[in-house]
C-alpha cells in the first residue's frame, strides 16, 4: 500500500478530530492532475478545520488545508504535463474535497494556476489565500475607480494576513493606507509595511451610526460585524468596501444610508469559486505588485508537525502575517 503523510481530519462522537498521519494514496479523489505538495500555509480557515470550531469540513476523511503549492506529478489534462509548478487554492479544499496538508494532492487541472514567474512555490504559499484574498480585494476596489489622489484607505484586521498583505501591496501602488490594528505594539511591523497611519481598531468597533465624518476613499475589510458598518458610514462620498472577511463575526449591523446617500459600494469577495481568468490575474499581479523583501518579513516557516498546534492561535488572532508551511 502507497501512502503518504497528511493532516487527516475525521468525524468523532463529538467534533473532529486532527491528527499527522500516513494517507493511503488509494484514498485520494478523483482528479485528472496529482501534484507533489511542496508547500502550504496557515489561513485563518485552517484553523477552524484543524480545530473543529465551526463546521469547514464537510466530507470525512478529511485532509486539511485549503492551499497549495507544488510540482505536477501525473497528468491527464491538456494544460498540464509532469514537471509544471503550480498554485492552488480553495475550490473545497480542504473542505469537501482532500486538502493541502499533505505529500500529494489531486485535484482537478482546471482548478490549477502557473506559478506566475518571480515567484518561487514557498514564495507563494508565503502569500497564500489571505494574499490572494487581499490582491482579490484590491483589484475590486481599482475596478470600482478608487486611485490614490481619492484619499486614503483603510486596511482592517491590518496584523493578520489578509490585512499584512493588503497594506505591503497598496502602499506600493501610492495609497496612503491606515491600518486599523487592536495590536498597538505592532504598529512599528505595520509602518515597515508601508502603513502611513496606525489606528485602534477600538475607533471602529462601537455601534454604527448611519453616516459619519468621512474618512477614506476606499478600505478592505477582514473584520466585518460592526467594524464593517464603521466603515461604510466614514467612506467617502462614492467610495468602496472590499469585504473578505469575518474575524469579529458575520452580522453587519448597518443601515442603507451610506449606499443612498453617499452611492458608497460594498464590495463582495469571495477566494474559495472565483474564476480562473481572476485568479490568474491576481497571482500575475502579486508577483508584480508584492515587494518581496516585505513578504518575507511578514512570513515565519512551520513544518507540517507543526499546523495542528497553530490552529487555535490563527483563531485568537496571535498570529502576525503570513505562516508558510513545508511539505517534507
Ligand atoms: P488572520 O487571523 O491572519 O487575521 C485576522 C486579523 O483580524 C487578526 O490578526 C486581527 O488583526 C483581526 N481580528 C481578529 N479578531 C478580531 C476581533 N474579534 N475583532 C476585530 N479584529 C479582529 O486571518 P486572515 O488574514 O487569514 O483572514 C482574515 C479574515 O478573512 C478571516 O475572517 C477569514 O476567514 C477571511 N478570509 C476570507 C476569504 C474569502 O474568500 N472571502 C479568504 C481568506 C480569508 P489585528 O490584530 O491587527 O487587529
Amino acid at each position: 500500500m502507497a501512502t503518504f503523510k497528511a493532516i487527516r481530519i475525521d468525524k468523532a462522537e463529538k467534533g473532529t478530530t486532527a491528527a499527522l498521519t500516513e494517507f493511503d494514496e488509494a484514498e485520494l479523489m478523483d482528479g485528472d492532475v496529482t501534484v507533489r505538495v511542496e508547500w502550504s500555509t496557515v489561513n485563518y480557515k485552517d484553523g477552524l478545520a484543524v480545530t473543529g470550531k465551526a463546521p469547514v469540513v464537510r466530507r470525512f476523511p478529511m485532509i486539511a488545508g485549503i492551499d497549495f503549492a507544488g510540482t505536477v506529478e501525473q497528468s491527464s489534462h491538456p494544460a498540464w504535463k509532469a514537471g509544471d509548478k503550480v498554485v492552488c487554492n480553495g475550490w473545497g479544499m480542504g473542505e469537501t474535497h482532500l486538502g493541502a496538508y499533505a505529500e500529494k494532492a489531486r485535484v482537478k487541472g482546471d482548478w490549477l494556476v502557473a506559478l506566475p514567474a518571480g515567484l518561487t512555490a514557498r514564495d507563494a504559499m508565503a502569500i497564500g489565500t489571505a494574499g490572494y484574498t487581499a490582491m482579490l480585494s484590491v483589484l475590486a476596489l481599482e475596478k470600482h475607480g478608487v486611485t490614490p489622489k481619492d484619499g486614503p484607505v483603510v486596511v482592517t484586521g491590518a496584523a493578520g494576513g489578509v490585512g499584512s498583505v493588503a497594506i505591503a501591496v497598496l502602499s506600493k501602488l501610492g495609497h496612503h493606507v491606515i491600518a486599523s490594528t487592536g495590536r498597538m505594539s505592532e504598529a512599528g511591523y505595520l509602518k515597515d509595511l508601508g502603513a502611513a497611519e496606525v489606528i485602534d481598531r477600538n475607533e471602529l468597533s462601537g455601534p454604527a451610526k448611519p453616516l459619519a465624518k468621512e474618512r477614506w476613499a476606499g478600505g478592505v475589510d477582514s473584520v466585518g460585524s460592526t467594524t464593517l458598518a464603521n466603515l461604510l458610514s466614514t467612506t467617502k462620498y462614492r467610495g468602496a468596501i472590499a469585504a473578505c472577511g469575518l474575524a469579529a463575526g458575520m452580522d453587519l449591523p448597518s443601515s442603507v444610508a451610506p449606499f443612498i446617500l453617499r452611492g458608497v459600494c460594498l464590495l463582495g469577495i469571495d477566494s474559495v469559486m472565483c474564476p480562473i481568468e481572476l485568479r490568474r490575474t491576481a497571482w500575475t499581479r502579486l508577483a508584480s505588485d508584492l515587494d518581496r523583501t516585505k513578504l518575507s518579513e511578514i512570513t515565519h516557516e512551520i513544518g507540517l508537525a507543526e499546523v495542528i498546534e497553530t490552529g487555535p492561535k490563527i483563531l485568537a488572532g496571535q498570529v502576525r502575517g503570513r505562516i508558510v508551511v513545508k511539505i517534507p
